[in-house]
């Protein structure tokens, strides 16, 4: 049986009492109300943090202007008043006790639709934090598609045209790795990138890319398209350049705090240089926000991130293209991919090895790629 991992890290602790996969937490001490707190994410949504003793089991239920969070088991606190930050939907938050349950409620500036499983988390404790219960959303009806399949109760996600934003990287000032024979990485990438928006269209996904042409884009902004497009999965597309020019072949990279190997750590420094974004903090952010965000990033978006990036390695070593020594999915602190958007970097291959290069830069090979990611992106589970 393939068990949801997103679903799993998604559903509250309500899903896994009645499931009964943590029966233990249904005679669980009552979890009290530790702080709540309100603050604005990077790409604008607003989020809600509600911290609990115990591990949160909780409902929401919307009316227009309004969002309560229904935490079951658990005790209020008086002591207790919200830290809102400024520029949220939020503009006051209160609790009140019914029963056994404690009421956030939330009133709002503007109305909002219901917020997407993939947008609601429960983090684990940590450091100086209790569980926490974060949910990000924006206002009207744009939360996402979850909201529209659950009110009409059909398959509807399955049929909704998945949302690729694709990534060239580099471009303009910056051209990349440059292989021996003047192959520009920005240009190797944009070729396949344009090859990959027709072939992802025309298998019937909604594309849209960072950059279309020879421009230069911050790897924030980059991440930001992502949000803003409300993408399902997110691929940034590179070359690779090795010391040694005998090393080839493709590697696969996902978003972590700490890189998997030395190598992947170059890479993320080399990547990352494009516009030496400091990747070691969060520093715009209050420290609540910067662990929510960051655990957010280790939970649903990383595993989801990581079967992506599986999907792909796969396809590209059944299209028998060349894989690089090591492990093919590696783990690196790359800023292009801090989102809240599942999603991967692509190294296709070496432009420093000479082979690989004119490999590389042959329509023929680049199709192939294209064919490879075409490939794994419609193997990819969206509703995992
Ligand atoms: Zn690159």
């Amino acid at each position: 049986m393939k068990i949801s991992r997103r679903r799993l890290l998604q559903i509250s602790g309500v899903g896994f009492v009645i499931a009964g996969l943590l029966p233990r937490m249904a005679c669980a001490a009552r979890s009290s109300l530790k702080s709540m707190r309100t603050g604005v994410q990077p790409n604008g949504k607003t989020r809600i943090v509600i911290e609990t003793s115990g591990r949160p089991s909780y409902t929401l239920v919307y009316s227009p202007e309004k969002l309560t969070v229904r935490l079951s088991n658990t005790i209020g606190d008086t002591s207790v008043s919200a830290k809102l930050a400024s520029g949220t939907l939020v503009k006051n938050m209160t609790q009140t006790q019914v029963g056994d349950s404690l009421n956030i409620i939330a009133e709002l500036r503007k109305p909002i639709s219901e917020i997407p499983k993939n947008q609601i988390m429960v983090l684990e404790p940590n450091g100086d934090n209790d569980y926490r219960l974060v949910l990000d959303f924006v206002a009207g009806a744009t939360n996402g598609v979850a909201a529209a399949a659950s009110s009409s109760g059909g398959n509807e996600t399955s049929t909704r045209k998945r949302i690729i934003v694709l990534d060239p990287g580099h471009g303009g000032k910056d051209p990349g790795c440059i292989g021996r024979g003047g192959t520009k990485e920005k240009a190797f990438v944009l070729s396949v990138g344009r090859k990959l928006r027709s072939a992802l269209q025309n298998a019937g996904f909604a594309v849209y890319m960072t950059r279309a042409d020879d421009t230069y884009l911050k790897l924030a902004d980059r991440a930001a398209i992502a949000e803003k497009k409300k993408a399902d999965l997110f691929i940034s597309i590179h070359a690779n350049a090795n010391p040694s020019r005998s090393m080839k072949g493709f590697s696969i990279y996902t978003l972590s705090e700490k890189a998997s190997d030395e190598e992947a750590q170059k890479l993320a420094d080399a990547e990352n240089a494009a516009d030496k974004i400091d990747v070691s903090g969060f520093e715009s952010f209050s420290k609540d926000i910067r662990i929510a965000l960051s655990s957010l990033q280790q939970h649903a978006v990383a595993e989801m991130s990581e079967e992506y990036a599986n999907d792909c390695a796969r396809a590209f070593k059944r299209a028998g293209i060349e894989q690089q020594p090591g492990p093919a999915v590696r783990h690196a602190p790359l800023a292009v991919l801090r989102s809240t958007v599942p999603g991967a970097l692509i190294e296709c291959g070496h432009l420093s090895n000479s082979s690989e290069e004119k490999l590389l830069k042959s329509s023929a090979h680049q199709d192939k790629l294209v064919a490879a990611i075409v490939r794994s992106i419609k193997n990819y589970d969206f509703e995992a």
